[in-house]
């Protein structure tokens, strides 16, 4: 059990001024995995004013130096990678291999990619007569949510700190643990006293007195669309800058010509992937509709041999979901649309045999779904993917832009040039071809109620730097 009893506030452990704690579950199989503090107004106000107070001298602290501590801390989040590993994976219940690969390394890849890109980047240049700088945004508070805990405090926590902008992080109360880590990490590299502050807490609480708080410059915040649409209303009023990385209901768009096996398998793995919690897995499986029964007989099987069970067994595909709430929401969406006569292909709401501690899911596919329908438009965060049969290009286009959302999409064809031009016309930030892998530097964010703003590369950078234009006179 990890018992953490104090928030990193201005270079110090602290003990909160309540006694007010968060229970982390273990969502393979519920068991009490650890606790965490709730910061109060007491702690949130003390947090701004140190990031506030550590400000100046870290914005004017050389590149080359924040770079190298930048790159000390990865090192030591390197060095804690199996239990970070372990830990996220009785969290979140992504399988421990994967939880290795993906929670564990991605960000120290993505906090040594930063520094990297700081050392490169052009925080001057001239036009005409004017010098333009680029400074920090000042303090900026970051909260995420509970799907990657570490990889997506880090995709802002990294940047910000690059930039020269001091950071409070809220994380999610649901994962929180990894969150300790990062700041034990930074710590045991020496960034100076209150350039990183951390306050784990609830939402409507912690994170809701940060984003009012007048002191604060920016908000960077990943989290569902109803959350993030909150906040922007809520910092409006006193105009703080705002990045939202939001959800999402991507899809992968099969053309006529492409190597089906290949797509449909990169498709499931990516679909099902950490149980369906990750905001850019391709939940829309478009396929040309007279090839429907072609592509329901590629599928089953793949789904089918997706063992549930718990995320430290070896043999385990497929985890659990984060948490009983989450759980039973993917359930009642299974449920209704089984109800509204969504045609089932594998799966449904039925809780699986012999798993009876742990919050899961069946792996589950709809098919010959309506596009239209709740279960194709809404994210449903959960192990659940909608195939979808479409007469020509022009009603794939139309159906891959048809949600309210723009975050992912892929696109597969044997020829190249074409999924390119097609892929131009989604309406989505991140688009891959015939299963090009994940870049660490390309720009990550969405379009429509996917949020705005960007993450990773110099796109993620200059999200935390403001111009600042001197004309000189001739
Ligand atoms: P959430 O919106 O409930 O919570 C996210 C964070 O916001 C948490 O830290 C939470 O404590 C905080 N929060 C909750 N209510 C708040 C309030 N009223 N004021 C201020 N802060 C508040 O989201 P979640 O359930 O933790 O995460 C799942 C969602 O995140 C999904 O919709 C998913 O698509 C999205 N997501 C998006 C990305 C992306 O990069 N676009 C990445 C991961 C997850």
């Amino acid at each position: 059990m990890r018992k953490m009893e104090q928030l990193f506030i201005g270079g110090k452990w602290v003990k909160p001024s309540s006694g007010d704690v968060i229970e982390v579950i273990d969502a393979g199989d519920e068991s009490l995995l650890g606790t965490v503090p709730v910061a109060k107004k007491a702690e949130v106000d003390k947090a701004v004013r140190a990031a506030r107070q550590a400000l100046g001298k870290w914005a004017d602290t050389p590149v080359a130096v924040r770079a190298e501590l930048l790159e000390k801390a990865a090192n030591n989040l390197k060095a804690r990678g199996s239990e970070i590993a372990e830990v996220i994976s009785r969290e979140v219940g992504m399988p421990l291999k994967m939880s290795q690969r993906i929670q564990a390394a991605l960000p120290v890849i993505v906090m040594d990619s930063c520094a990297k890109v700081l050392r490169e980047f052009p925080f001057e240049v001239q036009i005409a007569n004017s010098r333009v700088f680029r400074v920090p945004k000042g303090v900026v508070v970051a909260i995420t949510p509970w799907n990657y805990p570490l990889h997506q405090l880090v995709g802002k926590v990294a940047p910000a700190l690059a930039a020269g902008c001091t950071v409070v992080a809220k994380p999610a109360s649901e994962a929180p643990l990894s969150a300790f880590m990062l700041a034990e990490a930074l710590e045991a590299a020496w960034f100076p006293p209150g350039v990183f502050n951390l306050l784990s807490g609830n939402g409507p609480e912690t994170a809701n007195l940060l984003v009012q708080h007048d002191d604060v410059d920016m908000i960077s915040f990943t989290g569902s669309t109803s959350t993030g649409t909150k906040i922007a209303a809520t910092a409006a009023a006193t105009a703080k800058r705002v990045t939202l990385e939001l959800g999402g209901k991507s899809p992968s768009l099969v053309l006529d010509d492409a190597d089906f096996p290949k797509a449909l398998r990169t498709t499931v793995n990516n679909c099902f992937l950490n149980s369906g919690q990750t905001c850019n897995a391709l939940t829309r499986l478009l396929v040309p509709r007279n090839r429907l029964t072609e592509v329901e007989e590629l599928v089953l099987p793949l789904v089918a041999g997706m063992t549930l069970g718990d995320p430290g067994d070896p043999n385990t595909k497929l985890g659990p979901l984060v948490s009983a709430r989450q759980r039973d929401r993917v359930r009642q969406y299974i449920k209704e649309a089984i109800q509204a006569g969504t045609r089932l292909l594998i799966g449904g709401d039925a809780p699986p045999e012999g798993l009876s501690r742990g919050f899961y899911v069946r792996p589950t596919v709809f098919t010959d779904v309506d596009p239209g329908a709740v279960i194709a438009q809404e994210e449903v965060f959960g192990p659940v993917l909608c195939i979808i049969g479409y007469r020509d290009l022009e009603e794939a286009v139309a159906i891959a832009n048809g949600t309210p959302y723009g975050l992912a999409a892929a696109v597969w064809s044997a020829d190249t040039d074409r999924a390119l031009q097609v892929a131009r016309r989604i309406r989505a930030g991140q688009i891959d071809i015939n299963g090009a892998p994940f870049n660490a530097l390309a720009p990550f964010g969405g379009f429509k109620h996917s949020g705005y703003g960007r993450e990773l590369g110099v796109f993620g950078l200059e999200e935390f730097l403001e111009p600042l234009s001197i004309q000189l006179s001739a």
